[in-house]
């Protein structure tokens, strides 16, 4: 088989890589194992515009928001199915401390945060001591309805192989890769957490993060919003909610814990006014790194190899952003944003 690119991973950055070469009318083939369990499959797939305690903008927003949008729109189209709504998080204060941060940061911030809070939608449901705001502008992702539409979408047109990618038996030269039986201009690792383990990449920075959720039928609560109250609780298929997450640095393995499901579990009998039923338990490792940016770009001492990956906890809105315009390079050598450009590991990467 002779293609111009191979692409090991089919997460949200492969999903997106393949969708704009796929655009672009490229020739390629996708690999990927097919994982149940992946940082995009267990992900709550919100993008929000705010992030931390002190409520500031998340990196980028004013561009990839828009881009993200529209990119999984377009990809709805395409695939003839829904996965992406606008859904605002409703602040539910669990401190004194979080109301006061909420209401500093109101007057400056008119754009993604308001005090137009429904609370007769959700106030029989969730203890709110301390009050609650809303974050407004907010979006969620049906991830895993988007992955198996997009995986059932190329395994149609003939462009992904169900299988592992052993890295042993890939031969690379200057201006080409040969794996088995495919020959190609370029391999683009979109592997998520399995660049760690990769000869050519797992020098970055990566600091892999473990996340866990529950999956939790709660009958009375609204489902067009989100909720933050000490847990994210966000709507999910199947009727439940998505109740997560931890932000694991030191951790055994991905899979679920019974403290994660303890500790989750009694915040939840702290915050609900209603019964609820836990139905499932999910893990997984996020390819997160420590300087918070992606890696995006070609190897400065192999450029038939290429990254697309480090998205950390902001996969959703960063990666359509950042497969678009590493296939614009890939395709026009467009430029890549230095602040995501792997160049800038290339002492690190020539070692
Ligand atoms: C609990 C949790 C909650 C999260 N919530 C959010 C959220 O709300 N919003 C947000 O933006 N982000 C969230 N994230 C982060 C987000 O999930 C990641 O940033 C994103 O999924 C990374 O996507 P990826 O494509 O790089 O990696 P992955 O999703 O890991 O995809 C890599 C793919 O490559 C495949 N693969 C790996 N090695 C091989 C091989 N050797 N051969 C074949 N296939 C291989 C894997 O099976 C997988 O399918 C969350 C993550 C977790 C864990």
């Amino acid at each position: 088989m002779q293609v111009d690119y191979i692409i090991v991973g089919q997460g949200i950055c492969g999903s997106f890589m393949s969708h704009y070469l796929q655009q672009h009318n490229s020739k390629f083939v996708v690999l990927d194992e097919g994982k149940t369990t992946t940082s995009s499959k267990v992900a709550s797939g919100v993008i929000n515009p705010i992030t931390g305690r002190r409520l500031v903008r998340t990196w980028m927003i004013e561009e990839v928001l828009p881009f993200a949008v529209n990119a999984y729109q377009q990809l709805e189209q395409q695939l003839h199915c829904s996965f992406i709504s606008p859904k605002n998080i409703i602040d539910v204060f669990t401190t004194p401390q979080m109301k006061l941060a909420f209401d500093e940061r109101l007057p400056q911030e008119t754009d993604y945060l308001s005090n137009a809070i429904p609370s007769q939608k959700f106030e029989n449901v969730l203890h709110d001591f301390f009050g609650s705001g809303m974050i407004n502008n907010c979006w969620l992702i049906d991830i895993n309805l988007m992955l198996a539409q997009q995986r059932q979408h190329l395994i149609q047109s003939n462009n992904l192989l169900t299988e592992l990618f052993d890295a042993t038996q890939l031969q690379v030269s200057s201006n080409a890769v040969q794996y088995k039986h495919i020959t190609a201009k370029k391999i683009i690792f979109c592997d998520g957490i399995g660049s760690t383990q990769n000869q050519w990449f797992n020098m970055l920075p990566f600091v892999p993060n473990k996340g866990e959720a529950l999956l939790v039928q709660i009958d009375q609560l609204p489902r067009d919003y989100m909720y933050k109250c000490g847990v994210t609780i966000v709507p999910w298929q199947n009727n439940l909610f998505w109740v997560g997450s931890t932000y694991e640095w030191k951790f055994e393995d991905d899979k679920p814990t019974a403290q994660f499901k303890e500790k989750t579990i009694h915040t939840l009998q702290q915050i609900l006014k209603t019964p609820f039923k836990v139905v499932d338990h999910l893990s997984a490792v996020r390819p997160a790194n420590i300087e918070r940016r992606p890696f995006v770009g070609l190897h400065p001492i192999h450029p038939s190899i290429g990254i697309l990956n480090g998205m950390g906890t902001k996969g959703c809105s960063l990666a359509p952003y950042f497969a678009s315009q590493f296939v614009e390079h890939l395709l026009y050598n467009a430029p890549i944003n230095p602040l995501v450009d792997i160049k800038r590991f290339e002492k690190i990467l020539s070692r």
